[in-house]
Formats: structure tokens, sequence, C-alpha cells
């Protein structure tokens, strides 16, 4: 069968069209629409995904992007718009998948933590279940969508709608994962820029990894977290911090032209602790204390009473070290966590 030098052209193009769900890019382009997450008979009406697919017109890796995953953290979501509208997909090598807002139902639900639709956290359940709730049938499609179509992997929240979170941090797993997972996401996390950076110990079994970035890891994607922004509000300063940051690892992985602006000083966080509460009723954070500062052990990070505004329990740092997030709105329930305290004493620091 003879065929015309168009119709080569055109096969040609479409074995370089780069498919997500029901959206098809080709070099060179972006295309934006729905990956849609199945409905569940008689249980729910399913959701589905804004994603933007940005093409290169040149090869190059597929980075994944993914906003979203709790609702009520806006930051990155954002960032994504405006990282979309800045790019040029004739400028870039490779492709990039943005999931704009991973989290629909808990993103027009307005809710911290959980989703509307059935009370699980949306980071909890990787790498999600086709059979399972509205939850785990979205991670479920971007695990299966997303995560292992990508080569690299960013997993991007900030504080969630009552946590004050500060200052902006990336965070890689750095004993999960094959050495080169583990070392490619390390460079992922330097590239990005900001100084400090949080390396979560311990090694993952895959079905242990029910958070979305360690579900990359575990699968051979290399992938940190982001953490910019907090308390629900969208400040300009926290949105370009992700925006440069995105930047600046595609200048690393050479799908932009340009030098990356790697972190020169960067302060690495490997123990973090978790202060919680038995008690549950009404938090009063100190008012001296804001995220980012540092607190000496046994500073009160606040009170929490009955409703009637009876303290019940005055909470104190365990530790001393830097205040990354602090709770600062009033609800609390038993066993969540108010602050957490990141380790910044001395040593023992890596050689390199
Ligand atoms: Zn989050």
């Amino acid at each position: 069968m003879l065929l015309c030098l168009s119709c080569i052209a055109s096969l040609v193009m479409s074995q370089n069209e780069f498919r997500v769900g029901a959206l098809a890019a080709s070099p060179g382009t972006i295309v934006s629409g729905r990956l849609e997450v199945r409905p569940a008979k008689g249980i729910d009406d399913g959701t589905f995904l804004p994603i933007t697919i940005v093409h290169g017109s040149a090869p190059g890796p597929v980075l994944g992007l993914v906003a979203g995953v709790h609702g009520s953290e806006y930051v990155p979501i954002l960032a994504l718009q405006r990282l979309r509208s800045d790019l040029d997909p004739k400028k870039l090598s490779g492709t990039i998948v943005m999931v704009h807002v991973a989290n629909i139902p808990a993103f027009l639900g307005r809710t911290v933590y959980v989703s509307p639709g059935d009370g699980k956290n949306l980071n909890r359940v990787f790498p999600g279940n086709p059979e399972g709730t509205l939850s785990e049938r979205i991670a479920h499609t971007l695990t299966e969508q997303v995560i292992l179509r990508s080569n690299y992997f960013m997993d991007l929240h900030a504080g969630d709608g009552n946590e004050g979170l500060s200052p902006a941090y990336t965070a890689y797993y750095a004993e999960a994962g094959t050495p080169r997972v583990i070392a490619e996401s390390r460079r992922m996390a330097e590239a990005f820029g900001l100084d400090t950076i949080v390396a979560f110990k311990g090694k993952l079994e895959p079905q242990r990894a029910i958070w979305c970035g360690s579900t990359a890891v575990v699968r051979g994607v290399p992938a940190i977290d982001v953490e910019s922004g907090q308390l629900g509000r969208a400040e300009p300063i926290y949105i370009k911090l992700i925006v440069t940051g995105i930047l600046s690892v595609l200048r690393e992985l050479d799908m932009l032209e340009g030098e990356p602006s790697p972190t020169k000083h960067p302060l690495v966080i490997q123990d973090r602790a978790y202060v919680k509460t038995q008690t549950e009723g009404i938090w009063h954070p100190n008012p001296q204390l804001d995220a980012g500062t540092y607190v000496v052990k046994d500073t009160v990070l606040g009170v929490v009473t009955d409703f009637f505004g009876n303290p019940i329990v005055e909470v104190r740092a365990p530790q001393s070290g830097l205040l990354l997030i602090l709770i600062e709105t009033p609800p609390v329930q038993q066993d969540e966590t108010l602050a957490v305290i990141a380790n910044v004493r001395p040593g023992p620091w890596e050689a390199n």
C-alpha cells in the first residue's frame, strides 16, 4: 500500500502525540481538559481531574505535577495556572502533565484534610483502588494516568486551611526507593531552590506507600513534595516560589534552556516532632508564635479549652527546634497534630 507524504507526516505526528485519558497533545502544543474518574453505581457520580498536557517540540522526560490533593491548599493550584500561561511548548524538551486540582470534591466542598465525598484523606489512600471509594478511585487514576507515565514527579502542597506553615520547603524520601531514585529525588529538591529540605527517613514497602509522592518513588519515579503557602490564603510570594522552583527544576533536567538556581545553603531536616493532643475542644495558639520561628523546649505552644473557655491542657514544645507547622484555627479533635517542630540542632550532618 502506498501512502502519500501528508499521510506519512500525519502518522509520524500521531506517534508523537502524548495522550492522557481522552486528551491528546501534538508536539509543540498545550491541551487542557478533563480526566474522568468513573462513577460508582448507586454510590456517587464520580468526578474529574482538570489537567493540562504541555507537549514540547523536542523529545525529553515527562514531568508530572499535581496540585490540590488537599482541596483547601490554594497556592499550588494558582501556581500551576501561572505556569500554564508562562510556558511555551515550542521551547520545551519533553512533556509536562499538570493536574490542576487533584481533589475537586474537597476543593469545591472547601474541606480541610478530607474529602466531603467519603471522609477520606486523599494523601493516605495511594496507590488507590479502581473499585474503592471516590478518594481511592481518584488516587488510582492519578497513579495509573499520571505518576506511572512520569519520569519525574512533584506533589505540590501548602499548609492546609487551618495550618500556619513556614518557611516553604521541599521534601524527598531519603531512604525509600532505589539509590538512583533517591539521588534523582534529592537532585530535584536541591534544584527547586528552597533552602529548607526535609529528608524523610525510613524504607517503604509498596503497600505502605500511601502518600502520593511515596507511591511514585517505590515505583521507580524520582519525586519531591513541595510545601509553600498557608492558612487557605493565596499569597503571591508563595505562588512565585513554586513557579520559580518548577522552572529551575525544568532547567536542571534540560527540559528548558538556561541555568537552574539551586539552593546554595540547604538546611536539611531529618527529624520532626509531631505535637498532638488527646483532648478535643477549642485550640488557642500562643499569639506570640508564628510558624517559622525557633522555639525552645517547654515553650507554651497554646492551650486547649473546653467549649466554654475553661482550660483543659497547656501544650508545650517537647523539644527545641524550628516551628514548621502551627495549627492556627480553633477546632481540635482528639489525637490531631497541633504543631510540627523540626530538629535543627547541629549534626550528624551528611559529609556531602
Ligand atoms: Zn497537603
